[in-house]
């Protein structure tokens, strides 16, 4: 018999060996912790090496049908931190959709270059459609006003780093609740934690029912509220997110709500001293400028925890961890 001798091991035994990456629901702690540990060794590798061959030979499809700065860059930093190569599609008028195509082919044509594809979509449940047609990994780089898995676990392993624990805190989101994705995969993961969260929103831009149901079923507690400045005390993550006036149909309902909760230095004021300030970013005016030489904010040193955590992603559907 003709054995094959892997630098890593059998692959077939890697936990999330040609794996999609869907939704947020897919993982348990334990999942959680091997992610964040082999995140950990990315840091040390990138901070000693910079790049390195894992991945050498792998080509990742970068198909962005909406647009992002962050997603994109630091997954095409991470393949390219790993050895691996990148297909990007950013702009999807320049490509066949705008001829037309479908989703599903699509991604059946991009599978035959491609070892893996990132994919992000309008609309909720694209990347699980893609995942039915395609037989290579998806990992889902937000699906419209759906979820947004990768980012959540990277704002958990910022968490996890920059407070040093999980369990026990009290985490408030904030601003739009409704639409913004990031908080919809945040907020179901850490209902895998003993955290408080405060939901903290207008009217109009709560967090969807489903979600808060979610919440109860396991037992999370959490309030809602419209008053920031009541639950900043007690807060050791401050979560803030950006109205998404692309979600907006109507001009003028965007406009009465989105500078509803700007955070400015004399907010912290009445924050822990110990705590960090989170933003999945882009920001507009959600976080004024002076907060960001506050050793609290964290939205900077929380994008560079994103490379480490898509680098170990890349590797790990790969069968490379
Ligand atoms: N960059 C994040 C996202 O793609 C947040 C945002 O756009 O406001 O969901």
């Amino acid at each position: 018999m003709n054995e094959t001798i892997l630098p890593f091991g059998d692959k077939r035994e890697a936990p999330f060996y040609g794996k999609d990456i869907l939704s947020v629901s897919q993982f348990r702690r334990p999942d959680l912790d091997y992610i964040f540990a082999v995140a950990r060794e990315m840091q040390g590798m990138v901070t000693r090496v910079g790049t390195f061959d894992l991945l050498k030979g792998k080509i990742l499809a970068n198909v962005f049908y909406e647009p992002s700065t962050r997603t994109s860059s630091s997954f095409t930093a991470a393949m390219e931190r790993l050895g691996g190569s990148v297909i990007p599609i950013n702009e999807v008028r320049y490509s066949s959709v705008s001829k037309g195509e479908s989703l599903p082919d699509t991604v059946r044509t991009l599978e035959r270059y491609a070892d893996v594809i990132v994919l992000r979509h309008p609309d909720v449940g694209a990347s699980a459609l893609a995942a039915e047609y395609a037989s290579k990994p998806i990992i889902n780089a937000g699906d419209g006003i759906g979820e947004h898995p990768t980012q959540a676990l990277l704002d958990l392993f910022t968490i996890s780093e920059e407070l040093g624990v999980i369990d026990g805190l009290t985490v408030t989101m904030v601003g739009d609740l409704k639409y913004g994705r990031t908080v919809h995969s945040l907020a179901r993961l850490l209902t895998l934690f003993d955290v408080r969260i405060n939901l903290v929103s207008p009217k109009i831009l709560q967090m969807p029912p489903e979600i808060v149901k979610e919440l109860q079923t396991a037992h999370t507690p959490h309030g809602e509220y419209s008053d920031l400045d009541k639950v900043i005390p007690s807060t050791d993550v401050l979560y803030i997110t950006r109205v998404q006036k692309e979600r907006f149909n109507n001009v003028e309902e965007y406009e009465a709500v989105k500078d509803a909760y700007v955070v400015t230095s004399a907010t912290l004021q009445s924050a822990k001293q110990r705590m960090i300030v989170m933003h999945p970013l882009p920001r507009i005016n959600e976080i004024s400028g002076e907060v960001d030489s506050d050793p609290r904010a964290a939205y900077f040193r929380q994008m560079e925890y994103g490379m480490y955590v898509r680098m170990a992603l890349l590797a790990m559907v790969l069968g490379k961890a």
